[in-house]
């Protein structure tokens, strides 16, 4: 807390694995005697910089960019890129942190980074963001590159600014390689990375129901957000037989007590991702459903929850709402949804909780498929990467059932996956020795 003052977002993260891995650290003393866990809290390295763009008046504007990569001991830095006017050094530090342990669960080879800058893409028009990435790079691609640091998508930053990106990437670079994820398909994309996060929370989720004896199909499920990791999500939940309540965005949440259907989901991804709008309008058009201004949907009544918006969307009070409208499971799309106090909720009242290292790292994976495709000079079908991606969920499941295992309650989620990921990206630090 001295050496880093401040960062409460990097704190949070950094006690919830200290937590589960300190009690580990000190029963296996090769760990400790190295300084692991503490080596692992310090970035290997942090760019910051300016980013100088022109708004469509003419006139200057300036943000502030990072790039924090946080450890290669297993692979190349990989991790997104966030635009919001809400980043700062410690929600990035946080994320590198936690991507860290994601990417080593998944089983691929890959490290951990996260960057973003406060630029707000709402309400900026296409030559706007246009510019504001093509600047951004103009520093970026000095520190990237497909065996050094591959950044891909995150809130703020989908189809539209990647293909910016790498399309600065390439003329600077004059290379055409995988040097960023989430790509067009028209130029080097994966087929279902669009989907991959939403999909692989829900794959998890159903991996922690079957465990303890249940299924997907028939629960009533609350999610939140309604960007790329909630409407997959919303989309993977209804196919299995699941009833999607509740969707949401920064200015409230809707309530649809008939579920949101394939169909319904047809008008959120065209309000959402191609009018940019705001979720109230689903009420309009579906005027069975609610709206609720400037509220988050935990108070409905549901089976399962699966918070996909942003960090810190869940507090503990939020998490006795549902755990008293009986929630079976919680499964996290986003990176840190639940408050340090909820987490710890849900624990103690023996709820399944998918933490996101393990629930969320559906996407990332995929990433990594991408890079493999790329490398590869190959495109994989649709039903190759659904594979390759189901099976990277039970396999992370089944990493986390391997360290979270309590002798009389549910499989401890939280511990297992710290722990997972953890010990492989200690291995490799032990062995390089002091690096
Ligand atoms: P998007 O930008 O596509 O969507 C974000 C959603 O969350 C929007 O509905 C947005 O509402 C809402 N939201 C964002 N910030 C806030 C806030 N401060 N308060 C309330 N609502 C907010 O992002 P993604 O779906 O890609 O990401 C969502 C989460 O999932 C993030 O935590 C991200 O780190 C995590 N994640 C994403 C992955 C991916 O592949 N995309 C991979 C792994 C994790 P509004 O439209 O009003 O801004």
């Amino acid at each position: 807390i001295k050496r880093n003052p401040h960062e409460t977002e990097f704190h949070q993260a950094v006690r919830e694995v200290a937590e589960s891995v300190v009690p580990y650290v000190l029963e296996h003393r090769q760990y400790k005697d190295a300084q692991i866990l503490e080596r692992m809290t310090e970035p290997d390295r942090i760019v910051i910089f300016r980013v100088t763009w022109e708004d469509d008046a003419g006139r200057i504007r300036a943000n502030r960019a990072w790039r924090v990569q946080f450890n290669n001991a297993i692979g190349p830095y990989k991790g997104g890129l966030r635009f919001h006017p809400t980043v700062t050094l410690s929600v990035l530090k946080f994320l590198g942190f936690e991507q860290v342990f994601k990417n080593s669960l998944t089983g691929l080879p890959m490290g951990g980074a996260k960057g973003g800058s406060n630029f707000n893409p709402k309400g900026k028009s296409d030559h706007e963001v246009m510019r504001f990435c093509q600047s951004l790079m103009v520093e970026l691609h000095r520190h990237i590159g497909e065996d050094t640091d591959v950044p891909a998508g995150d809130i703020g930053v989908g189809g539209r600014e990647i293909s910016y990106l790498f399309g600065q990437y390439k003329r600077l670079a004059n290379r055409f390689v995988g040097t960023l994820t989430g790509k067009g398909l028209a130029f080097g994309g994966s087929l279902v990375r669009t989907e991959a996060t939403g999909y692989g929370c829900v794959y998890f989720c159903r991996h922690m129901l079957e465990q303890a004896g249940e299924g997907v199909e028939g629960k009533n499920v609350v999610i939140s957000g309604s960007g790329n990791v909630a409407i997959y999500a919303a989309e993977k939940a209804t196919e299995l037989g699941a009833r999607v309540l509740t969707l949401s965005d920064s200015s409230g949440f809707v309530h649809d007590p008939d579920g949101i259907d394939a169909e319904k989901l047809a008008f959120v991804k065209d309000l959402k991702e191609v009018r940019r709008g705001r979720i109230g309008e689903y009420a309009e058009k579906y005027t069975r459903a609610t709206f609720h201004e400037g509220e988050r949907p935990w108070g409905v009544k549901a089976d399962v929850a699966l918070p996909c918006a942003t960090q810190n969307e869940l507090s503990g009070e939020d998490a006795r709402k549902l755990i008293g409208n009986g929630v079976r499971a919680v499964a996290e799309g986003a990176n840190m949804p639940t408050e340090y106090d909820g987490v710890h909720a849900f624990l103690e009242a023996g709820v399944l909780f998918g933490p996101a290292k393990a629930a969320n790292a559906g996407g990332v994976a995929v990433s990594g498929l991408e890079q493999s495709q790329n490398a590869l000079r190959l495109s994989w079908s649709r039903e190759e990467v659904d594979d390759r991606l189901q099976t990277i969920m039970r396999d992370i499941h089944g990493r986390c059932v391997k360290y979270g295992e309590t002798k009389d309650g549910p499989v401890n989620y939280v511990r297992g996956a710290n722990i997972a990921g953890f010990v492989k990206v200690a291995d490799a630090m032990l062995a390089y020795g002091a690096v």
